[in-house]
């Protein structure tokens, strides 16, 4: 009888080991880091939901949602972040590269911050007509045409440092990053690796 139970004890110690190191490969498969030159590059996750919380800080338009789920994006999620995204001055909706909200969940994960942190969004989409009337106003939107395509978003973390999110931005070699102290916003885009100074 007992030895019985001291057998059936080892079976389930041994399954519990078994079980362990499947869990391990299968996380190591999913891995996260790809080498590049001069530098490492986040990939998302093909398997894992991504999840992201937006907030439009002038009107209070908020969004908590999941985005990516089942291997695919989910085109209703992505019409909902394109609307928080839209050009408000010219009241026009564009459309946002995925890979945009993708770049902000990666670098939320390189800061060690939980999905649940709130990404502030200054300024997503833009007409070629209020892009235009930027540069006029303010010479610094001249090389953020991106936001035409919806490939590029200015935003800010609240009681997190522009300037870090900036830093670690640059390191993924995703596309343009460049800091901008007097808002403390970041603005990242799809574009060509670069950076440039700002006021
Ligand atoms: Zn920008």
């Amino acid at each position: 009888m007992t030895r019985t139970f001291l057998f059936l004890m080892l079976l389930v110690a041994l399954t519990g080991c078994l079980g362990a190191s499947d869990g391990g490969s299968r996380s190591g498969m999913a891995g996260k880091l790809v080498k590049q030159y001069g530098g490492e590059k986040t990939r998302p996750d093909k398997v894992a939901e991504r999840r992201i919380v937006l907030l439009h800080p002038k009107s209070g338009e908020r969004l908590n949602l999941t985005y990516y789920t089942q291997g695919q994006y989910d085109p209703d999620a992505m019409k909902k972040i394109d609307v928080l995204f839209r050009d408000r001055n010219a009241n026009e909706i564009g459309k946002i590269d995925p890979e945009l909200i993708d770049y902000l969940v990666d670098i939320r994960s390189r800061l060690g911050l939980p999905p649940s942190v709130v990404f502030e969004i200054l300024s997503g989409y833009r007409s070629q007509a209020s892009n235009d009337k930027l540069r006029l106003i303010n010479g610094q939107a001249a090389k953020e045409s991106f936001h035409i395509h919806g490939w590029a978003v200015d935003f800010r973390i609240k009681k997190v440092n522009g300037k870090a999110i900036s830093e670690i931005a640059k390191t993924m070699q995703r596309g343009g990053v460049s800091y901008y102290p007097s808002s403390n916003h970041v603005h990242v885009d799809l574009g060509n690796i670069r950076t440039w100074a700002t006021k």
